[in-house]
């Protein structure tokens, strides 16, 4: 049977991050992709215009209709909008205990749009933090799931270890949001300890990133990584990525290119 992967997740009609992205870093993997959309946006590469969110019943029948037929090695979880949302998709997750869950918990796009309700944050840290085989917040995320402010790459290590206290399996915390230096840090952190993760900084604003690593480390556990591995390979997936990305709207925002 072909390995398939899941991404429960946002859709963004820009075709830049979201649902859009997990599929196209999925196939650039060769695993097969699956998608159960858990919201809708209209969005273009300058913001996020409006906002959709079906049904509850129409989700669970979309990831059911995965589970039932296909060789599903791990799931994806991206924007997920709402506390209801945040709930079902634990629900659901509930019946496939032993199925990795990669978890970007997406709270606010790069373009400032909120892509989470205010009131869905103890949803994510109760409910599905726990339920992660990975979480990789980047820091305004982790800020929020903490209550504590990240302004050092010490700071950073210390809230990659309390995120994994709070229930996760392994954390990459993303220092993209880091200023100064010349360089992005990741801080990775499992029951092996801290690792850092470091690629030189590009000068350019990118849309799609935080999906995109998340999609591959996905991938990349499907096709059999430890959680360390995924996430190195991931990291340098999007680096190259990046490099070779284009701008396709009228702003100067880089969409990652796949390969
Ligand atoms: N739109 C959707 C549907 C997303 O899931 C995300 C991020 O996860 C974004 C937009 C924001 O992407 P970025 O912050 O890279 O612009």
């Amino acid at each position: 049977m072909t390995i398939s992967a899941l991404t429960i997740a946002g859709s963004d009609s820009g075709g830049g991050a979201g649902i859009q992205a997990d599929l196209k870093t999925f196939a650039a993997h060769r695993v097969h992709g699956l998608s159960a959309l858990a919201a809708l946006t209209a969005q273009h590469t300058r913001g996020v215009t409006a906002v959709h969110v079906p049904e509850l019943a129409f989700l669970r029948a979309q990831v059911e209709a995965c589970f039932d037929d296909f060789d599903v090695r791990v799931v994806k979880l991206g924007m997920l909008a709402t506390a209801d949302v945040i709930r079902t998709v634990a629900d659901l997750l509930g019946a496939h205990p032993d199925v990795p869950v990669v978890l970007d918990p997406v709270m606010v796009a790069t373009s400032g749009a909120k892509l989470l309700a205010d009131d869905a944050l103890d949803a994510m840290r109760t409910r599905l933090l726990p339920r992660a085989t990975i979480a990789t917040p980047n820091l305004p995320e982790a800020e929020l799931l903490l209550g504590m402010r990240i302004d050092s790459v010490d700071a950073m290590r210390g809230a990659a270890q309390a995120l994994r206290a709070s229930g996760a399996n392994a954390v990459l915390l993303k220092g993209g949001h880091l200023l100064g230096g010349n360089d992005v840090v990741d801080i990775f952190v499992d029951d092996t300890g801290l690792h850092t993760i470091t690629h030189p900084r590009l000068a350019l604003e990118a849309h799609g990133t935080g999906c995109t690593l998340a999609s591959a480390i996905a991938a990349r556990i499907a096709l059999g990584d430890t959680v360390r591995e995924a996430c190195i390979a991931a990291s340098d997936y999007v680096h190259r990525a990046l490099v070779i990305g284009y701008r396709p709207g009228r702003s100067e925002i880089v969409v990652l290119d796949h390969f």
